[in-house]
């Protein structure tokens, strides 16, 4: 279409609007209640134009463009019906132009020569600061909509509303309570969306110097950030999102839009360390990687290396190029094994891959949503506003979990079983698919085997016994297998999170989830799929990068011809086969088989379970050398500390969950003597090579990150047709893309798998866990996340909000138990395990069962629920039982200060009676 604004033409496609046109060729038109991403509210009239041969005055905003449109934005009466309509938009306003210079009130009102006193407002509202990053300041409000708008119609939450009629009509949350007592998730897609500053963060603007496209540091969803750098090189808090081809398409949560601010951290690193009669001394990067070379060469073969999920690709390639070609090992991991090992070891013996199977997008297109042991409410916000949006297209919903999650309220399922008895479930729906002739036989004969094998091993899970062991009533077991076999339109979604991974049988639950993808064909497909949702933001891509004992770069085997090609390209042939994986390590520790560690970017003193057991290992290390933002409790048992960049200090690429790389762009610079990863590690390889007299040429002088991802885009096959330069030009790709002409790929198993046929693989419920209650510990603990930390709190704890926001270690119980115990919400228990016990505050929620407990595995006030967990690991992926061990509680008299208690957390001594 072509047609004229204001004597210029302008093209447009065809569903356009006016308004399209004139921000096309950025004529300066109000627009207060347009949020640039969302279809147009209507509401503030401030976008009226003059059409020639239109009567009136229309909102550009709602006039859809049409062939031959000739439009005036300056025509006479356009402007003058617009400043009226601006005089009283800006009488709702107590200073006139909207708060700060966040408004676009201020700039209208200026252009349309409104200076000066306007209408006086006749009602007075009070200002809303009870949450911990923004204000709902209502006397800057002018009622556009777009705030309740984006809570409703994107964030799918429904916190705030128009409360009250004509002029006493204001933003508000139900009951007209304080926002810090609602819903309200402080995800800030108001904030980000108000055109007057009425929702405002509290922290000061300043003038933002430049604004640099890059992605979220937190979660495995990868959302796309927009980093609005100041004039004195500080993120401002205020982070926008980034344009619609990243995968979060406008939306983040509260940890995205708001908690950078761990970056400017007064606690941050910025000079190398050495430690020297049990006293850290800052060094010159020469002496800090000298003695860090010469700790490692002296142990070289007793080595092992934690890499970084939360690093750059770039970062963990250069670590295992570290390990493969002068330490000599395949001892290189990361927190995978401590989140998703079983999930990815399954889909590598059934699929031959590792990943998740389709796109963010299919959950939106699914007509079935089956999602096990994920809270994603609090784990992965933004793709459970995905979920909220599938629910009202008309998806079922089921959801599985041992607790209540947030999710569970608008479900159409709920099924709660007990810990540890997923492979009976799972089992049982497969029996009923059979049984009910739900089976996609078509797709199991053509694209499976191991069929005929996998049906005989389901005879003994009837309804009845599935009933009996997992505490869920037949007729759910059986709704949920017709559901997600048959779904109300396109396909089903199978979702899963630490839930079903982190069991001594996880591998066994991974298989039993994937057998009834396979049975029914949900994969492979748009609206379909397979997805174990990734904790960190880059824990797909650490393992891709070649971060794991038991595979070469891009998942490729120990085998000869790998081997050799690994060989043309680094000079040196990796060892050919599969080393420790981190928990092995730590067991090494205490055997001698690890005497030398290199942990990037992590912290096992706090990740481990049993922690007391883990640092008692750790502590034996003749070398241990930490790269890091911040001291931490591995560091303090370090020998050499190497200060790293952040994620806004450095160049690089993450890969999320969907399988799309993504860009990494510096914002600011390094503080103090603070380096990239890539660069100390690679400083770090040169020197150990010398000290074991290797010659390994010019293999690590990278001169960028882009030159690294280069080799790594070579060596991997399915990140062949990858680069920076294809990345910054066409945004994230999610690989397979094997040439530079490939489009990427969004979903998985289209014709074929990997490993040729998919594969069914009989699932066994074995015990429901390695330690069940008993009379002296009888609660089960069940650990994971909370919205407002990440992990352990590194970062986090390190975000004034967010502390504010969740500022102590709640434990949560059920009233009937809390009864029996004789505490009340907020008063302060102890929980012991037969490994180390904790201090919290009682938080009385029916979200667990009666005789469960749930701790977020933060650590707050020097508590930690890592103290009490059991190392206890399923044997084939070797994650440890983070969900399930047993614990008692009992109420704690010690006096509380200042929201901690006093007594703060004691390691459980030997000699401790149990
Ligand atoms: S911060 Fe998010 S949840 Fe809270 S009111 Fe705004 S949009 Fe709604
Ligand atoms: S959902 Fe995850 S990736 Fe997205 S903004 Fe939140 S923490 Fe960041």
């Amino acid at each position: 279409m072509k047609l004229v604004v204001d004597d210029r033409p302008v093209e447009l496609d065809p569903g356009a609007t006016v308004l399209d046109a004139v921000n096309r060729l950025g004529v300066p038109l109000p627009q207060l209640c347009k949020d640039p991403d969302r279809a147009p509210l209507g509401a503030c009239r401030t976008c009226l134009v003059h059409v020639e041969g239109m009567r009136g005055t229309p909102a550009a905003c709602h006039l859809p463009a049409r062939e031959g449109m000739i439009v005036s934005t300056t025509h006479p009466e356009a402007a003058r019906v617009r400043t009226a309509v601006l005089d009283l938009t800006r009488s709702m306003l107590s200073d006139g132009e909207g708060r700060n210079g966040f408004g676009q009130v201020g700039a209208a009102v200026t252009r349309h020569g409104l200076a000066g006193p306007g209408f006086t407002a006749l009602h007075h509202f009070e200002t809303d600061a009870s949450k911990s990053f923004f204000v709902l300041d209502r006397e800057a409000c002018i009622l556009c909509g777009r705030c309740t708008t984006a809570c409703d119609d994107v964030q799918k939450i429904g916190a705030i509303s128009m409360l009250g009629r004509g002029d006493t009509m204001k933003v508000g949350v139900a009951g007209d309570a304080l926002m810090s007592a609602s819903v309200c998730t402080s995800c800030g897609q108001c904030v980000a969306t108000c055109p007057t500053g009425a929702l405002r963060p509290k922290e000061v603007p300043a003038p933002i110097a430049r604004r640099v496209e890059t992605t979220c540091p937190y979660c495995g969803v990868g959302c796309g950030i927009t980093l609005n750098v100041r004039d004195d090189h500080r993120l401002a808090v205020m982070a926008d999102d980034a344009p619609a081809n990243q995968s979060s398409e406008g939306m983040l949560c509260v940890k995205g839009r708001f908690a950078t601010g761990f970056v400017h951290a007064r606690d941050r690193i910025v000079r190398p360390m050495v430690k020297r009669e049990g006293q850290w001394h800052p060094v010159s990067w020469d002496e800090a990687l000298d003695a860090a070379a010469e700790g490692l060469a002296r142990h070289r073969g007793r080595f092992g290396a934690l890499a970084s999920a939360k690093a750059t690709n770039e970062d963990g390639y250069v670590i295992q190029k570290l390990c493969r070609v002068v330490m000599d090992t395949n001892n290189v991991d990361h927190c995978t094994r401590l989140c998703h090992s079983p999930s990815v070891e399954a889909m590598l013996v059934s699929m031959g891959s590792g990943a998740t199977s389709n796109s963010y997008i299919d959950y939106e297109r699914a007509g079935c949503l089956m999602i096990v042991g994920a809270d994603a409410s609090a784990n992965h916000p933004v793709i459970a506003i995905r979920f909220r949006r599938a629910m009202t297209r008309g998806a079922r919903i089921i959801v599985i979990n041992p607790k209540r999650v947030e999710l569970c309220d608008q479900a159409d399922l709920f099924i709660q079983p007990r810990p540890g008895t997923d492979v009976a479930l799972f089992n049982a729906m497969a029996r009923v698919i059979l049984d009910e002739g739900l089976a996609n036989l078509d797709f199991v004969g053509a694209r499976t085997e191991g069929f005929e094998e996998w049906r005989a091993s389901l005879a003994e899970f009837t309804l009845e016994r599935a009933e009996a062991i997992t505490g869920v009533p037949a007729a759910d077991i059986a709704q949920a297998a017709r559901w997600y076999a048959r779904p109300p339109f396109a396909g089903s979604c199978l979702i899963w999170g630490m839930g079903i991974t982190q069991h001594t049988n996880g591998i066994h639950n991974a298989h039993s989830l994937l057998n009834l993808s396979l049975v029914t064909g949900q994969l492979g497909v748009p609206g379909s799929g397979i997805s174990p949702l990734r904790g960190q933001n880059n824990v797909q891509g650490c393992g891709d990068a070649g971060c794991i004992p038991t595979n070469l770069p891009g998942y490729q085997h120990y085998e000869p011809t790998t081997l050799a090609k690994f060989e043309r390209a680094w000079g040196a042939a990796p060892p050919p086969r599969p080393g420790l994986v981190v928990t092995e390590m730590v067991e090494g520790c205490l055997d001698g088989a690890v005497q030398a560690m290199y942990v990037v970017g992590e912290n096992p003193l706090l990740s481990e379970p049993d922690l007391n057991h883990a640092t008692k290992a750790i502590a034996q290390l003749d070398c241990l050398v930490v790269q890091d933002l911040f001291m931490h409790e591995t560091a303090e048992l370090g020998h050499v500390f190497l200060p790293a960049a952040a994620f806004a200090e450095k160049e690089g690429t993450f890969t999320n969950s969907e399988r799309r790389v993504q860009r990494v762009r510096a914002a600011v610079p390094p503080p103090g003597e603070a380096r990239p990863d890539w660069w100390i590690t690679a400083e770090l390889a040169k020197r150990v090579a010398r000290r074991v007299g290797l010659d390994v040429g010019r293999q690590f002088d990278f001169d960028s990150a882009s030159q690294i991802f280069d080799e790594m885009a070579r060596l991997i096959p399915f990140m062949g047709g990858l680069s920076h330069e294809r990345l910054d030009r066409e945004g994230g790709l999610q690989w397979p893309c094997p040439t530079a002409d490939h489009p990427g790929t969004p979903y998985l198993y289209a014709d074929s798998f990997p490993r040729g046929l998919g594969r069914f693989v009989p699932a066994v419920q074995t015990a429901a866990a390695a330690e069940l209650p008993d009379p002296d510990y009888p609660f089960v603990l069940n650990t994971g996340r909370l919205l407002y930390h990440w992990h352990g709190g590194t970062m986090t704890r390190r975000v004034e909000g967010l502390l504010e926001l969740a500022p102590r270690l709640e434990v949560a119980l059920h009233p009937a138990d809390a009864r029996r115990l004789g505490v009340e919400t907020g008063d302060p228990i102890r929980v012991s395990s037969r490994r180390g016990d904790l201090d919290g505050f009682a938080r009385l929620t029916e979200a667990v069962r009666p005789g469960a407990i749930f701790i977020p595995f933060v650590k707050l006030a020097d508590s930690a629920a890592n103290f009490l967990t059991n190392s206890a690991h399923d044997p084939s992926s070797k994650i440890p039982e983070y969900k399930v061990c047993a614990v008692r509680i009992e109420a704690v008299r010690a006096a509380v200060s200042s929201g901690r208690i006093a007594a703060a957390r004691r390691p459980r001594q030997e000699n401790d009676s149990p």
